[in-house]
């Protein structure tokens, strides 16, 4: 490799470390634009850990960070309480005492406010950007199958205030290009005949509706993308562990694993939760959220949902993919440890089978725990690292990453290639910190 820097415009040589569905778009992204892309990933295939089985909402409507207005006091009520929707267990790491300081800093509704602004952009953006990429796939003859459905998201709450705040905030991103619709308990059942029970409970005061949004499984699509993006020429190296970026200056200059070291001109950091312990004088305040999903495999006979659904009351999103339905929910905040815990698991599938309770007893739960990359922000961290001068980040989307998967790698791709991003990258800027 010559010393001197490539003409940003021009192919370089990239190293993308990770393979979640962040990493995997960017490797499309970016070959698309004619780089020479290798993707290290550690597990023996892409999509893996974070991306495997989440919720399945590509939901541009609900973008609003989690730091928000009396989070504080609701997790000191849910204290104890194995079925508590939001958990924190402490432990003996600065950082994550650091995040949470963080956190607890922007729980104002100004603050929550300024994130779903920043969010709803990127968000738009990659609906567009997934399209695109979509019929670009159609075009050279890929078939990206993903359960995909574009039958809208449905936020569903139980008390009119509830209905009537969400519909305000929803009102304030219109002039950002989003537009979503308030909903009765009457038109909530009418769109989606499953919710039936739940209101003649008196659990459903109406909703709030994003006509455009959609779901679809984030793990098939990142299959489909990564096999798409190696035959356009990207070498993908799986069960291959980054240990270190190895720099002079401000430039990195080799990626080193556990069985190689590779040049480089540019690196992308996509390693989801591990990404900041990859980064050395760098502050990447990004730590691991733990969620649940339980997927059932459902008859076709009305009983479960066909519009994507967040229940608002039990804080869980319900998705339909194909002949499955997902149910995800649960925040812990509780370090890195990956154990499906039986009553935490447990307690999202008793919450979809309140909701829907017409499902049928005998279905076979399939449970999974993932580690959502969060910045205490709730924003992701899109750019180059600070004070280098070949590193970019893209990481910490928390619990958007598949909704903001491709719009966030088309921007990187601009950035990398020198072009105006339609986007203001400013407000992802890891420089915030
Ligand atoms: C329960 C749950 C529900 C969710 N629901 C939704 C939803 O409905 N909609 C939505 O938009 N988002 C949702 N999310 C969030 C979304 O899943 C994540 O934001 C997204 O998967 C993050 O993608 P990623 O590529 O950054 O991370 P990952 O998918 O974790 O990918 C990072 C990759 O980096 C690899 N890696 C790490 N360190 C190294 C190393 N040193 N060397 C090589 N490889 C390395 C890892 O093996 C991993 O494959 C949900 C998350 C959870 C947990």
């Amino acid at each position: 490799m010559s010393s001197a820097v490539p003409q940003k415009s021009m192919p370089q040589k990239v190293i993308i470390v990770g393979g979640g569905v962040i990493g995997v778009a960017t490797a499309y992204w970016l070959r698309r634009d004619g780089h020479e892309v290798t993707l290290v990933e550690k597990e023996p295939g892409p999509g893996l850990e974070t991306s495997f089985a989440n919720g399945g909402q590509v939901s541009a409507g609900e973008v609003a960070p989690w730091a928000g207005p009396g989070v504080p006091t609701q997790a000191l009520k849910w204290l104890g309480r194995a079925d508590a929707p939001l958990r924190l267990r402490l432990k003996a790491d600065p950082e994550q005492w650091k995040w949470l300081w963080r956190f607890w800093r922007r729980c104002s509704l100004k603050a929550q406010r300024d994130g779903s602004e920043r969010n709803v952009g990127l968000a738009l953006l990659s609906r567009d950007i997934l399209q695109e990429a979509l019929d670009d796939l159609a075009a050279k003859g890929f078939d990206a199958a993903f359960d995909r459905k574009q039958e809208g998201i449905l936020r569903v709450f139980a008390t009119k205030t509830e209905v009537d705040h969400a519909a305000h905030e929803a009102e304030r991103l219109e002039p950002f290009g989003l537009h979503q619709e308030k909903l009765s308990a009457a038109e909530c059942v009418a769109l989606e005949p499953a919710l039936a029970s739940a209101h003649q409970r008196g659990e459903v005061a109406g909703g709030v509706y994003s006509r455009r949004d959609q779901s679809g499984d984030a793990y098939k699509f990142t299959c489909a993308l990564a096999a798409a993006a190696e035959e356009m020429g990207v070498t993908f190296l799986y069960g291959q562990t980054v240990a270190k970026l190895e720099r002079q200056g401000g430039r990195i200059t080799h990626v080193r694993t556990n069985l190689r070291r590779l040049e480089a001109d540019v690196v992308v950091l996509a390693a989801g939760v591990m990404s900041p312990h990859l980064l050395d004088g760098i502050t990447l305040p990004v730590y691991p959220v733990k969620g649940y999903s339980v997927t059932l495999d459902v008859p076709d006979d009305g009983t479960a949902p066909k519009v994507s659904v967040t229940d608002e009351v039990r804080r869980i999103v319900v998705s339909r993919l194909g002949t499955r339905l997902r149910a995800a929910g649960q925040a812990e905040v509780a370090g890195y440890d990956k154990t499906v815990e039986r009553d935490r698991a447990q307690s999202v599938l008793d919450a979809v089978r309140a909701l829907f309770p017409a499902l049928g007893e005998d279905l076979e739960p399939e449970f999974w725990c993932g580690l959502r990359p969060m910045t205490p922000d709730g924003v992701p961290v899109l750019g180059l690292a600070p004070g280098r001068d070949n590193l970019y980040l893209n990481t910490g989307h928390g619990t958007l990453g598949w909704t903001l998967a491709m719009g966030s790698a088309a921007l990187l791709a601009d950035l990398i290639a020198g072009r105006d991003p339609s986007v203001d990258p400013e407000k992802f800027s890891a420089s915030r910190f």
